[in-house]
Order: C-alpha cells, then sequence, then structure tokens
C-alpha cells in the first residue's frame, strides 16, 4: 500500500524525470560514440588515400628522374652496344630500394638487358600488358598496376631512337608502409576515444548518482514532508484529531508549513471539543443534553445487551412547571430547574458512583436518570424505586426562588432494561408514557412502567378522538351547581359544569376530558357552545321563573379560549342572540390564564367588563399570583379553592389566608365565593369571616338543568 503510493507520488515522478534524463543522455552518448567511431574510420581512410596519393607521386616524380637519367647514361652503351656497361647501370638501378625489374630494350621492344648476369630473356619481345604503351611513348611514361609502377624513358641519339629503359617499382611496399602508418593513426585515434569514452562514462555516472542523490534529498525535504501532512490530513478528515503532526525544527517554507498545519490541527481540535461539549451538553444546567443521553445509553445498551445485566431509566418531569415561567417569569423558571438539577444530581452522586449512573436534561422541565444494575448485587428495580421515592420527597421540599417560596413537585417514570424493551427508542418511550402515568395518578409520585400503560396511552388517544364529535352527538351537557349568598343564605345562581356521557364508557370526570380538550385545542370549538347553552339556559330561568331576574349564570372558560383573544366578541354575539343581561353572566377564569400574560390579559379582561360581563379569578390560592396581583388584573369576584376551603377547620394557617383573602378582596371592592363546601362548620365560619358567596356538596351538588329548574320552582 506504501509502496504503490509512492509509486504515484510527487518522488515517483522525479524519479522518472531523473530516469528520462539520463536514458536521453545515453541515447546521445551512444550517437555520438557511432559518430566517432564513423569518423575515425573517415579520417583513416582519407589519410591513407591521401598519403598514398603521395607517395605514390614522389615514387613517379623519382622514377620519372631515374629513368631519365639511366635513359642519359645508357645513350652511349647502347650506341656501342656495350652490354656490360649497359649491365653495370641496370644492377646499379636494381640496387635502388624498391626497384623490382629494370628491362633495357631495342627499338623494336626486344630485350637486350634485365640486369641478370646470364640475361636470360635477351632478345625476347617484351609480353607485359605495359610494355606496348611504354615502346610506344614519345618520352618519359609512367604507368601502373596495383602492384607495380612502370616509369619508361626513351633512349635517343639526336633524332634516331636507340630503344628505352622500363624501371619497375613495386607498390607492396608502399602499400605496406601505407597500412602501417593508417593502423598507428587509427590505434591513436582509438586510445583517444577510448579516453573519451572514460570520461563519458565517468560523467554519467557522476549524473547517475547527483540524480540519486537529488531524489534522496526532494525526498527527505519535500515528499515525506507532505507526506506527513497528507497522512494528518487523511486522520483529521475521519475525526481522529489527536494524530499530531510531527514537529519540524526546519527554517525554511516546509518547516513554516508543518508549523501551520501543526497550529490548524491543534485549532481545530480544539474547535471540535467546543462543538462537541456545546453539542453535548445542556448550556442552562451543565447536565449532559438528550443527544449525548442517547449516544450513551445506545452504547451501555450494546455493551449490557450479552451480558445478562439491568439497566433502569427514570424520567422525572417537574409538575405544573409551566405555572412558574407563566406566573414568576422565564427567569425564576431557569433558577429553577437549576435548582432542580442541583438537587437530582446530589441524590444521584449519592446512589451510585459515576460509570453506574448518568443524568440528563431533556429540554424543559423534564430530568433522566440511567441506573446500571448490578454493581451492589441488589435489584435495580428496588434501587430505582429507591432513588425515585427519594427524589420525590426531596424536590418536593420547597424552592426558593426570587425570595418567593415555590412548591413544586415531580412525577417520575420508571422503565427497566431488558424487561420492558431491548432498544433505546422503546425504552426512552416507555419512560415518557411511565411519568404521565404517574402525572395522571395525581402527581409528586413514581410509577413503573407496566404494559397497561401502553393502553392507557391508547385510551387518551381514543378518547380525543371520541370528544371530537361528542358534542353535535348530544353526548356533552351542562350540569348546574347552585351558588348561595352566606349572608341570608338566598340562591343568587349557578356555575355551569361540562358532563360528558360517553355512550360505552359512561360518565367521564371533567378532569380527565377537560385536559384532553385543553391540550387538543377542541376546547376551543366547545367552550363557545357551552357559554351559549348556559346563556340560553339562564335566559329560560328568568323567563320561566319570575324570582329568576337576579339568577346569574357562571361560565369557566379555559386558558387557552382567552388566549386565541376572540373571547370578548364570542361573549357579546351570544350576549346579543340570547337576550341575557350581561350583568348575569359570570366567567371564571383560572389565575394561569390570566397572569400568563398579564398585559394581554388585562386588556381582554377589561374589554369583557366594558360590556357589564363579571370576571372570577377561579381556584384562587393554588397558583403563585398572590393576592398583590388582584390589584393589577381587572376582576370583579374571587374563588377560594376548596384545598383552603376544606381546612379551615382544622389547620389555623389555612384559616388564616382565607380571612386574609376576604379582607383584601373587600378592600379593593372583589367579591369573594368559597368553593367546596361540604361541612355546616366551614359553611359557618366563612359566613362570619364575611364571605360574600358559596357552592358546595353541603349545599347543593352539581344537578342536571331540569333539576335545577325544579330547584327554582
Ligand atoms: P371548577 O371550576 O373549580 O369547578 C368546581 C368543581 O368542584 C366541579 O368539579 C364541582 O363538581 C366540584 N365541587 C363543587 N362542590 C364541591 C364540594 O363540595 N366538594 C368537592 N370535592 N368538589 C366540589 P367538576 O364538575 O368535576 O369540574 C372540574 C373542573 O373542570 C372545574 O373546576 C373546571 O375547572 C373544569 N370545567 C368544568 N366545566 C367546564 C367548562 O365548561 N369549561 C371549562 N373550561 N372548564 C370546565
Ligand atoms: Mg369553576
Ligand atoms: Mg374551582
Amino acid at each position: 500500500m506504501r509502496f504503490d503510493r509512492y509509486l504515484k507520488g510527487l518522488h515517483a515522478k522525479f524519479i522518472a524525470l531523473v530516469c528520462l534524463t539520463l536514458l536521453l543522455m545515453l541515447a546521445v552518448v551512444v550517437l555520438m560514440l557511432q559518430r566517432q567511431s564513423a569518423m575515425q574510420h573517415e579520417v583513416v581512410r582519407q589519410s591513407r588515400d591521401s598519403m598514398h596519393a603521395l607517395v605514390f607521386e614522389r615514387l613517379r616524380v623519382h622514377g620519372e628522374a631515374l629513368s631519365a637519367q639511366v635513359a642519359d647514361t645508357l645513350v652511349n652503351p647502347l650506341y656501342y652496344f656495350d652490354l656490360d656497361t649497359i649491365g653495370v647501370v641496370a644492377r646499379n638501378v636494381l640496387r635502388q630500394p624498391d626497384v623490382r625489374y629494370v628491362l633495357v630494350y631495342d627499338n623494336k621492344g626486344d630485350i637486350i638487358h634485365d640486369g641478370s648476369g646470364d640475361i636470360p630473356t635477351y632478345g625476347q619481345a617484351m609480353r607485359d600488358p605495359l610494355a606496348y604503351e611504354a615502346v610506344s611513348a614519345n618520352g618519359v611514361h609512367a604507368q601502373w598496376t596495383d602492384r607495380v609502377l612502370d616509369v619508361s624513358s626513351p633512349i635517343r641519339v639526336g633524332d634516331q631512337r636507340l630503344g628505352g629503359v622500363r624501371i619497375g617499382y613495386s607498390l607492396e611496399a608502399v602499400r605496406a608502409d601505407e597500412n602501417r602508418a593508417s593502423s598507428a593513426l587509427g590505434e591513436r585515434l582509438g586510445a583517444i576515444g577510448t579516453r573519451h569514452l572514460w570520461w563519458i562514462g565517468l560523467l554519467l555516472v557522476a549524473l547517475v548518482g547527483l540524480g540519486a542523490i537529488a531524489s534522496l534529498v526532494l525526498q527527505r525535504a519535500l515528499v515525506r514532508p507532505i507526506r506527513q501532512l497528507a497522512d494528518a490530513a487523511q486522520e483529521i478528515e475521519t475525526g481522529n484529531y489527536a494524530t499530531a503532526v510531527p514537529a519540524s525544527k526546519r527554517n525554511d517554507e516546509v518547516g513554516d508549513l508543518m508549523r501551520a498545519f501543526g497550529r490548524m490541527g491543534d485549532s481545530i481540535a480544539r474547535h471540535d471539543r467546543d462543538i462537541r461539549r456545546m453539542a453535548y451538553t445542556d448550556a442552562l444546567t451543565g447536565l449532559a443534553n438528550r443527544l449525548a443521553f442517547r449516544e450513551s445509553l445506545d452504547q451501555r445498551l450494546m455493551q449490557l445487551r450479552g451480558a445478562g445485566r439491568q439497566l433502569a431509566l427514570l424520567f422525572a418531569d417537574i409538575d405544573d412547571f409551566k405555572r412558574v415561567n407563566d406566573t414568576l417569569g422565564h427567569d425564576a423558571g431557569d433558577e429553577v430547574l437549576v435548582q432542580f438539577a442541583n438537587r437530582i444530581r446530589t441524590q444521584v452522586d449519592r446512589f451510585g458512583d459515576a460509570d453506574e449512573t448518568m443524568l440528563a436534561r431533556f429540554g424543559g422541565d423534564e430530568f433522566v436518570i440511567l441506573l446500571q444494575g448490578g454493581g451492589s448485587g441488589r435489584d435495580v428495580r428496588e434501587q430505582a424505586s429507591d432513588l425515585a421515592a427519594t427524589l420525590v420527597a426531596e424536590l418536593g421540599r420547597p424552592i426558593v426562588v426570587q425570595g418567593r417560596q415555590v412548591f413544586l413537585g415531580t412525577s417520575i417514570g420508571i422503565t427497566l432494561f431488558p424487561e420492558d424493551a431491548s432498544g433505546a427508542t422503546a425504552l426512552m418511550k416507555n419512560g415518557d408514557i411511565a411519568m404521565y402515568q404517574a402525572k395522571v395518578a395525581g402527581k409528586s409520585c413514581y410509577r413503573f412502567y407496566s404494559r397497561a400503560m401502553d393502553q392507557a396511552v391508547e385510551r387518551r388517544v381514543r378518547m380525543e378522538q371520541d370528544l371530537r364529535g361528542a358534542w353535535d352527538r348530544g353526548e356533552l351537557s351542562l350540569a348546574y351547581q347552585p351558588i348561595y349568598r352566606l349572608g341570608d343564605g338566598q340562591l343568587v345562581g349557578a356555575e355551569a359544569l361540562l358532563r360528558w356521557h360517553h355512550p360505552e364508557q359512561g360518565s367521564i370526570a371533567p378532569s380527565v376530558f377537560i385536559d384532553v380538550a385543553e391540550q387538543s385545542g377542541l376546547i376551543e370549538t366547545i367552550g363557545p357552545e357551552v357559554l351559549r347553552v348556559a346563556c340560553n339556559d339562564a335566559v329560560r330561568w328568568h323567563t320561566q321563573f319570575n324570582r329568576g331576574k337576579e339568577l346569574f349564570v357562571s361560565v369557566n372558560v379555559s386558558p387557552r379560549q382567552l388566549r386565541s383573544g376572540e373571547l370578548p366578541d364570542q361573549v357579546a354575539t351570544v350576549l346579543r342572540d340570547t337576550g341575557l343581561p350581561a350583568s348575569q353572566l359570570h366567567i371564571e377564569l383560572t389565575e394561569t390564564a390570566v397572569i400568563g400574560d398579564e398585559v394581554h390579559a388585562s386588556a381582554l379582561l377589561a374589554r369583557l367588563r366594558s360590556t357589564g360581563v363579571k370576571v372570577w379569578l377561579d381556584d384562587f390560592g393554588t397558583g403563585f399570583s398572590g393576592l398583590s396581583h388582584l390589584r393589577r388584573v381587572p376582576v370583579d369576584g374571587v374563588k377560594i379553592d376548596r384545598s383552603f376551603v376544606s381546612d379551615v377547620l382544622r389547620d389555623p394557617d389555612d384559616l388564616a389566608l382565607t380571612t386574609a383573602i376576604i379582607a383584601m378582596a373587600h378592600s379593593l371592592g372583589i367579591t369573594v365565593i368559597a368553593e367546596g363546601v361540604e361541612k355546616e362548620g366551614q359553611y359557618a365560619i366563612l359566613r362570619e369571616r364575611g364571605c360574600d358567596l358559596a357552592q358546595g356538596y353541603w349545599i347543593g351538588h352539581p344537578v342536571n338543568v331540569q333539576e335545577f329548574c325544579g330547584l327554582l320552582a
């Protein structure tokens, strides 16, 4: 793999370039050598030719001079036919170097002497191929064959030709000389060529060495650092930021690059850590967030699956946390969350060591605790219920926020692995369902998940579907609970309370279905219908029963209806349509509806009240509005919550509070109504403290409209 990369890389390209250059140079050298040897041959040939021409020319000149001289010398001897003298001359000539033959001949071309002692050829005609030209030439004449140079010269006395002399030179010796000279030349040239070859070879070796050194330098100085950077970049790309680029002490650009790259790697790693921290922690509480929890849960489930170990998830949700936000503002809400987180953390830390537990905030007011069983040998279910019980108690203690004491509870849902589910998604869904069931069961408690709970959730979904068309099918009706004046015990009005008679399940408690209607938004269609029917019924009381003139009807309106902003118009329309005097309609709003958005709500309430409709605050005392809020929110009456009324006889604090509410309300000109009067004693004490109106089972249960009419009659 590594080697493969080197074959493709920069280094390979460089080596290829060097090799190519060397090959090219080698080719040039070979060509040069070829040219050199061809030139050597040419030079040798040329010099041999010119040498030949030179030597031959000199031999010819020499031969011509000698033959002319010999011809002169032989004039007299031939004239007198002195064979001895001719022989002496001829032998002298023969003694000359390279002379092969001497022939003295007569006018006809017959040999007279050849330089030998007994002249065996005497009188013979010359028959060799050169004879004819030699005899017939008028002056000195040279001719040659491959082997001899023949120079002839006529011998004359005056104009008379006596004969001639031919001297034959052997050309073999000349040729041998030439050969010797040219082979010496060839040798010299060869030696020079070999020397050149050595030099070129040496040069080539030097070049190869240089190429190798350059490649090595390139490899060390450029390729290796680049390769290291590329490897580091690749590691970073795969998310492994820990791979450091080796520190470089180099002082050049590559060193700068490596250092810059190292710094860049560090900074990416730092950013990655920051982003991870941001992505995995809840900014408000510093706890792990949903994402971190989910990842860690998945991981643990994978480890635990084969190991046969157990795990519990606790889903804790603060009860009515929305009320804190709505009434005290979001800063207070945040403070509550932080304090809750701290309390939970303290308990969880006490409960198990860090690798057995994990705590996360899932956004909003939901906290999730993971508890891994097996450490202490105790059953995880037991551990989880211990922790849940501790948390419920601990989180139920009052919290001080912005100088106020706030009572909040927590509902906890618990689900177990592997009993309830084996996957993270299913476990988290189960935990949610169990937590929801804890809420339904009355809040401030914990519940273990069971399969039956799935059915409960299903039931709720079905209830929403059933409720959707309930009004049109006539399943919804109104009950009226009489309201009495405490001073004289007179019936002064009635509160309209919604009833649902389900075709299969019978009557369903308003506390259950009103919640569903509120959460699903169905209340926005049901609410106006309730208003219309209640007003119609009230008008009937007025017309059917003479004494009904002063009877009012009080209608509950959900926070959602108020928030939509259409309430004042709806009320006005219904009053116009039914003809009910505005003063005979009372609207009951819970504190949360009013105080959630005080400015908006106050404006709406002011509009409502300007038409003459009275506005009452329902369930007063359970929220956080406090008495001081009464000054700012324009209402006509407050309904003291049943929880206070039920305890006025037993708890002096509740009696004091009830008395204070009455006094405060009266000082502001606000009517006080007591709810849930179940005992005579309660009735008496409320009357004694100056409470204006009261309703409750002791005075009158909610009844249907016919029964209520019967009451009037
Ligand atoms: P609420 O407005 O506080 O109504 C008074 C509740 O107290 C009624 O419960 C009534 O039956 C009950 N009650 C009256 N006297 C006594 C008593 O002496 N002892 C006890 N323990 N309870 C008493 P209900 O009818 O179950 O209604 C529950 C809640 O449902 C109501 O509380 C109201 O907030 C809501 N609700 C009822 N009808 C409507 C409606 O038409 N629209 C809206 N938005 N909410 C409604
Ligand atoms: Mg009410
Ligand atoms: Mg009430």
